[in-house]
């Protein structure tokens, strides 16, 4: 960043009220009085590849002026558990002194590609009974230049080097869609091209089925791609494990996505967390597809065994049944991927985050 005091040093009077750095767009730094170009600045803080020593290069004009009208602290990594499958789980440490998760999972594939699992919340208000998260309550939302931090700071500590590398995923801590409006912002300042120029097909928003939030995405510019995580099949089930359900129930969370409107190139996906005699019946797979209905071709549902942890009585299927659920599924005319949760070993698996304090 230059010759400065380090952003986490400097006395907390000074930086209250303070906007993240990283929350602003070219333009409202402009508006804040930048004194060179805003463009130039917001790429140098938005592209961590240009970075040295793990922070923007800004100049002795820039830097010194930005840090009397914005806060530029990041999160920081305060503790990192690699997993023996190659991700690694990365506590992260807020302005505030909470914690969060996030999950970084490399892809041995032939175009290298990272994804990592993002928060949106430190805790989360849903309470989903087989969530560690859901757990532990909400204690606040993310704001804008947290959600997008999480990104900067991973790409800077662990890669990859360029945003067209990067697959986002929030399915980490929190209801993406109960802090929707800085979800928002965040993927805008993502997707902008002086920054990491992230397309939105390369963003996933997981939902536990929050209605309003759904209708309200539907409309939004851009529009990242919606993951539902659906769990059961019948609503007293549903509302059983998944409170949220009884607010909008299956029927009604069915005509959302009719809602949505798909447009060209864009899928939805349905997780299925399978957990042992709850929802691992052949009737519950055929409720499933007969609640998907026409979206059971071109979009897949992703059954995904129970992570066992010590805040939920659920237990994990067997491999057998979890082979069979997913073939009935098939025979019911289901495209269906058994995905096998990254960072199981580390408690960094899907349901298994858990870090606020
Ligand atoms: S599954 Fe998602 S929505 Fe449900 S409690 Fe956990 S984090 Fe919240």
């Amino acid at each position: 960043m230059g010759k400065t005091m380090n952003p986490w040093d400097r006395p907390a009077p000074e930086r209250e009220g303070l906007p993240s750095a990283w929350s602003l767009f070219p333009e409202e730094l402009a508006a804040l009085g930048c004194p060179g170009s805003a463009l130039e600045t917001f790429r140098r803080l938005h592209r961590p590849w240009t970075w040295k020593d793990q922070a923007p290069v800004l100049g002795p004009v820039i830097l010194p002026w930005l840090e009397g009208v914005a806060d530029l602290r990041l999160p920081r990594i305060v503790e990192r558990q690699p997993s023996s499958d190659g991700s690694t789980k990365l506590a992260l440490e807020l302005g505030d002194g909470k914690r969060i998760e996030a999950v970084h999972m490399p892809r041995k594939v032939r175009n290298p590609r990272v994804t990592y699992c993002l928060s949106s919340q430190v805790g989360c208000a849903m309470g989903c009974t087989f969530c560690a998260t859901g757990s532990m309550s909400i204690l606040r939302n993310l704001q804008p230049g947290e959600i997008l931090g999480q990104v900067l700071t991973l790409m800077a500590d662990l890669g990859p080097n360029r945003g067209h590398e990067l697959t986002l995923v929030f399915m980490g801590m929190g209801e993406p869609l109960h802090n929707l409006d800085h979800l928002h912002r965040a993927i805008r300042l993502l997707c902008h091209p002086a920054g990491l120029g992230l397309g939105k097909g390369r963003i996933t928003v997981s939902t536990a089925g929050l209605v309003s939030g759904i209708e309200k995405l539907a409309a939004m510019n851009p529009r990242p791609n919606l993951a539902l995580s659906l769990n059961a099949t019948t609503d007293e089930a549903r509302s059983r494990t998944m409170p949220l359900n009884r607010v909008w129930n299956l029927a009604r969370l069915r005509q959302a996505l009719d809602v949505w409107g798909l447009r060209r190139g864009e899928k939805f996906t349905f997780e299925y967390v399978l957990i042992a005699g709850e929802n691992d019946t052949e009737a519950d797979a055929e409720r499933l597809s007969a609640w998907l209905g026409d979206l059971r071709r071109g979009h897949n549902v992703n059954v995904i065994p129970m992570n066992e942890h010590d805040a939920s009585p659920f237990r994990q299927p067997d491999e057998n049944r979890v082979q069979q659920f997913s073939d009935w599924l098939k025979v019911c005319g289901c495209f269906v991927t058994v995905r096998r949760s990254r960072g199981r070993d580390v408690q960094g698996a899907c349901g298994q985050l858990v870090k606020g304090k």
